[in-house]
């Protein structure tokens, strides 16, 4: 069978922790300047900072931070901004300078310009805001994180004194330069722990228990807030015998979303695809793909068969949607309008295996999307299980123009013939 590759962002379908498997578990990502918010609140060390829209107000926030140098970086999700480059041209997302005139000349180029960075793709993301900073001077960069492990069900902090804009090459030439340490959840983090962790990063003497001590705020932090990862890249040293975070990346679980509603109300979803975005409204699993045949499925398993089969005819599946076992008629419905609102779609395949939902309930579904929306483009419709023989003749009796198939391959092969 034709291996189809599931892209990496589809993972977390399938090892979700604490609600069992193939359920969603997408992690929350915050920008930089919205986790250092948070960061303050567990006395985190960070720069103090303001963030700009416009390039008049980062000019001036250059001004009133009072500093003599200071630090202009954009603000977009993904990491590696020291070593993008702006469709504007200019080359740096992260500019430290003692020139505070030039701020609203460089954040000019960064504002409405879109970064490429190796984090994001060839198109870049828009950058809409920056963050202007006061800039300190950094004696060495070390790399911090706090990740949850799948191999030892808890949290481990990670670790190396060679941080930086690099730590990717460290860990693929270097790695005996990473270390791990293991938490107790139920434990909580040791003092020792983080001590050792300071004395791992190569912190000396008197900073090593500053070090430690930030280690445990980081830590509560990332309790406190749920968090899949807090990541600091520098965690770096300053001259005058400071620990600072100058860089941060925290993710959140979702499944905590009930208990940090504040948080999860700052996302900013300017920078997912928008089919995403819908289809988390209306709790369907989601995700967008570049073929032109949208499927509809129940079981993540299912989908991905679904998703394979379909390679294996030569199409190209559009996305992955799973609507789960416990699927109504109005999410078949709200799930029908995702995919034709997509204009990449040019043929739907529903392939349902009724077992907790029946299949009637599905026609039934599909029977009313249709109808609502005056579907243009080929149907297919593969329905297998749990009350299937009525749902066949629901569908036989409706009139609509469905394409039946008796089985996935059927289905498959159906719907590529219908591209064409
Ligand atoms: P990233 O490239 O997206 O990870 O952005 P960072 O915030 O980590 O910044 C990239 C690099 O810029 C860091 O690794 C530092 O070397 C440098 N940098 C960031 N802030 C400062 C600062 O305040 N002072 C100095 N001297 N360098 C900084
Ligand atoms: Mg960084």
């Amino acid at each position: 069978m034709a291996a189809f590759r599931l892209p990496q962002k589809c993972l977390p379908f399938l090892f979700t922790r604490s609600q069992g498997p193939l359920l969603q578990a997408r992690s929350l990502n915050l920008h930089e300047y919205q986790s250092k918010d948070l960061m303050l609140n567990y006395g985190v060390t960070i720069q103090k900072f303001q963030t700009a829209d416009t390039p008049e107000r980062a000019g001036a926030a250059a001004k009133e931070l009072g500093v003599p140098e200071v630090v202009l970086k954009a603000q977009i999700l993904a990491g590696g901004r020291g070593k993008g480059r702006f469709s504007s041209g200019l080359v740096g997302g992260v500019k430290v300078t003692r020139d505070l005139e030039s701020i609203e000349g460089l954040a000019r180029d960064m504002i409405n310009h879109r970064l490429v960075t190796k984090q994001t793709n060839s198109n870049g993301v828009e950058v809409k805001k920056v963050m202007v900073a006061e800039a300190l001077d950094i004696a060495r960069e070390t790399y911090l994180a706090i990740l949850m492990d799948p191999a030892t069900q808890g949290p481990v902090l990670v670790g190396s004194p060679d941080g930086g804009v690099d730590i990717e090459e460290i860990a693929e030439k270097n790695p005996e330069r990473i270390f791990k340490i293991p938490v107790d959840i139920m434990k909580g983090i040791t003092m020792d722990q983080a001590l050792l962790m300071a004395k791992n990063l190569e912190f000396k003497d008197g900073l090593r228990d500053t070090a430690a001590t930030q280690i445990m705020k980081l830590y509560d932090l990332f309790c406190g807030v749920d968090a899949t990862q807090v990541e600091i890249n520098p965690f770096g040293e300053t001259p005058d015998g400071r620990v600072v975070c100058f860089d941060a990346k925290v993710n959140f679980d979702d499944t905590a979303k009930y208990r940090q509603k504040e948080i999860f109300s700052r996302e900013d979803t300017s920078e997912k695809d928008e089919r995403e975005v819908e289809a988390t409204l209306h709790n369907l699993n989601y995700i967008g793909m570049n073929g032109n045949i949208g499927c509809l499925v129940n079981g993540a398993g299912l989908a991905m068969a679904t998703m394979d089969i379909i390679k294996l005819h030569k199409g190209e599946p559009a996305n992955f949607l799973d609507v789960g076992g416990a699927v109504n008629e109005s999410q078949v419905l709200s799930a029908f309008k995702l995919l034709t609102a997509d204009p990449q779609v040019r043929a739907i395949l529903v392939n349902v295996f009724g077992g907790i939902v029946s299949c009637a309930t599905i026609a039934s579904g599909i029977i009313a999307a249709c109808k609502e929306m005056e579907l243009h483009i080929p149907l297919i419709v593969r329905l297998e299980g749990s009350n299937v023989d009525k749902a066949r003749s629901l569908l036989e009796d409706s009139d609509l123009p469905i394409i039946p198939a008796k089985d996935l391959s059927d289905a498959a092969a159906k719907a590529v013939a219908s591209l064409t």
